[in-house]
């Protein structure tokens, strides 16, 4: 797909160039009293909150900006694998896939050493991150992702838009209130910022709010919640641009060090013709905002034409710019609380709870699934499927992620940001450095590789040889397998919506699942028969069988008949008592999840999938009374 041949144009890419017009913000409308959940700022984080929470309609939301309407520009643009994987959940990955520049390649350039004012292509390596999930890293603008959540909000059963115009100014929280559930502790008070500076403060009251109002996060101050860490002294411009270039990486992602000027980044985007370039700009004086430096695009894209000499850069339009230092930082707590046995009520999610460059691409990519980790937390507790004390685990899975963000950007930023000068001469071929750094943290990069310390709601590492290619802690790796009752090849993990379910993957042992002596089968008679199923002991009667925990059994045989199965493999459902036959599907010889996972075959196991596709355990197939025991900590009684 083509786009922006005649000037840059937001909006959705769907439609063509001549017609496309730019997103409208909703009606402006006066704001409830109280509401659930609270979520201030529209950024990723803020928008894959209420995408998850739109989706229950006894939840009440309530999600606000201080900007006049939804983003149309610039902004972070890198989508890694695992954000595109959560985007599955929300089923808008394909239209993210079709529309992005997909990265596949990683282009390096140093200083010509025959003519050292030239630059010169080191080597050209295919993208480290290639086959590490079945999306590709992309390129696409921030604001199409944040379209595609908005529509899914729009389109939910509570209908969720935005209030914009809105800027919080004070929040308080009633710590007497914070232990008691049904109370509204939380007081946010919001100004127009469409009207004179004396119009009234609107008032909100909230069981709950999530913090997710960027950088200078005015949630996190009034929490009082302090960021630690440095703050860096390089100013960075970047800017989309269209224009003509020789330079022969004009499409591909390249690092360039020149010997000079400084570095500057490469970054194609979607449609063909628009380009981002990172450009690394002056040393700051300490306590000096990039934001007050005297340099404008004009400057950056001088100094990217010095960088890039020989070649040329002649822009024809700018569509964005920006000039920014940031530093590595990361708030000292995620949420209210500062005693172990306290149940938060507010928290901060996204570049509220860390800054640092954006060249790594982490910031949208660590941010929205900050979000994801904790969307379905709260539902679940708001809804008394849960108990409260789920929500203390998100500060301790999310921030150590923070953690190896800071770190790892402090290193990329180092590594990247290597203006040579008579110091550093002998060692300024940093490209081969930035090349290791790429392949040893791909799956970082990728966001595929980030895992979940042991705790109770990630356990069972005793029993993680039965698929090593599962990672408890992890989130489920997809691999196809074949839907049973039509051929259909899917993709296991597409499963994992976000709808707050929980999953149990049962792949099935060697033996016949119709023969007694099967543990597979002795497993779906359990779970349908038991009392202690976990999925009988907290599904309330009248609800459908997999609306707590959804079932997928995968069967190393083909020639079974779905109806010879237990019930709970096509169970009835609906008002109209329909039988679901999407629940079991089996291997075949392109897509074979046992090999391609390391199940072990013979044994079979079930495989325990939090609602964020984060596996929660693994299990031998005739663990029953573990299976139960897991949900034990995690569930309330129906
Ligand atoms: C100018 C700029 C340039 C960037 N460039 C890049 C880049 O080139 N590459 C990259 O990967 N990342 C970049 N980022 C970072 C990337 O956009 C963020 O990491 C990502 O958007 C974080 O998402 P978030 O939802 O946490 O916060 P944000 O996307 O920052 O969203 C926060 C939202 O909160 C709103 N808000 C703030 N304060 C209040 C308040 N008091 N009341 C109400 N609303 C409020 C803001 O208007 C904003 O919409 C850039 C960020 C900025 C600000």
């Amino acid at each position: 797909m083509q786009y922006h041949l005649n000037g840059f144009k937001p909006g959705n890419l769907q439609v063509g160039d001549a017609s496309r017009v730019p997103p409208s913000a909703p009606p402006l409308r006066e704001l409830p009293d109280q509401v659930d959940v609270l979520i201030v700022g529209t950024g990723p984080a803020g928008l894959t909150m209420a995408r998850q929470l739109a989706e229950f309609a006894d939840i009440s939301t309530c999600i606000l900006d201080l900007k006049s309407g939804p983003m149309l520009f610039g902004q972070a643009d890198g989508i890694s694998c695992r954000t595109q994987e959560i985007m599955a959940a929300f089923d808008c990955s394909e239209i993210l896939a079709k529309e992005m520049y997909q990265l596949h390649r990683n282009a390096f350039w140093e200083a010509d050493s025959d003519n050292p004012e030239h630059i010169k292509r080191t080597h050209k390596v295919p993208d480290a991150r290639i086959g590490l999930s079945e999306f590709t890293h992309g390129v696409v603008n921030q604001s199409r992702l944040h379209d595609l959540l908005l529509e899914g909000m729009a389109n939910s059963v509570t209908h969720l838009v935005p209030d914009y115009n809105r800027q919080l100014v004070n929040l308080a929280v009633d710590e007497a209130l914070t232990q008691d559930f049904t109370a509204y502790p939380i007081s946010a008070q919001f100004k127009r910022t469409d009207k004179s500076d004396d119009s009234p403060l609107e008032t909100i009251k909230a069981r709950y709010v999530v913090g997710c109002d960027g950088g200078r996060s005015s949630v996190r101050q009034h929490l009082d919640i302090a960021m630690v860490g440095d703050s860096t002294n390089k100013a960075w411009g970047v800017m989309d641009i269209l224009a003509n270039s020789d330079f022969p990486d004009i499409r591909v992602k390249s690092f360039i060090q020149s010997k000079n000027h400084g570095a500057v980044m490469v970054v194609p985007r979607e449609g063909g013709y628009l380009v981002r370039l990172y450009v690394e700009l002056d040393l700051l004086e300490k306590h000096q905002r990039a934001a007050n430096l005297d340099l404008g695009v004009a400057d950056i894209i001088r100094q990217a034409q010095k960088i890039l000499t020989p070649y040329q850069l002649d822009v024809k339009e700018v569509a964005w710019w920006s000039i920014y230092a940031v530093g590595q930082r990361v708030a000292e707590r995620f949420d209210n609380t500062t005693a172990e046995d306290q149940i938060p009520r507010a928290f901060l999610a996204g570049d509220a709870g860390h800054t640092h460059s954006p060249k790594g691409g982490w910031g949208l990519n660590t941010s929205l699934p900050d979000t994801f980790n904790l969307g379905w937390k709260l539902a679940s507790v708001i809804r008394g499927q849960n108990q409260p004390s789920l929500l203390k685990t998100y500060a301790s899975e999310r921030r150590k992620v923070a953690n190896m963000l800071i770190n790892a950007d402090r290193e990329m930023s180092a590594l990247v940001a290597t203006k040579p000068n008579a110091e550093t001469e002998a060692n300024t071929s940093k490209t081969a450095e930035i090349e290791k750094f790429i392949a040893r943290q791909n799956g970082f990069i990728a966001g595929t590789s980030i895992g979940y310390d042991e705790s109770y709601i990630c356990t069972g590492m005793q029993h993680q040889h039965l698929a090593t290619g599962f990672a408890i802690g992890q989130r489920f790796h997809s691999a196809m397998a074949t839907r049973l009752v039509d051929g259909r090849p899917v993709h296991l993990g597409h499963l994992n919506k976000a709808d707050g379910r929980w999953r149990l993957f049962i792949f099935a042992d060697d033996k016949s699942p119709l023969a007694a002596d099967s543990e597979a089968n002795k497993l779906f008679k359990f779970l349908q028969e038991s009392e202690q199923s976990p999925i009988n002991r907290y599904t309330t009667t009248g609800q459908d069988i997999d609306s707590v925990i959804d079932i997928c059994a995968v069967l190393p045989q083909q020639d079974i008949e779905i109806q010879d199965l237990p019930a709970l493999l096509w169970p009835a459902k609906g008002k109209l008592g329909l039988h679901d036959y999407e629940k079991v599907y089996h291997t075949c010889n392109e897509h074979d999840v046992f090999t391609q996972r390391g199940i072990n075959r013979q044994a079979g196991c079930v495989v325990v999938v939090r609602p964020d596709q984060h596996i929660g355990t693994l299990l031998p197939l005739n663990a029953h009374d573990q299976l139960s025991a897991f949900f034990e900590p995690i569930m309330l009684l129906k």
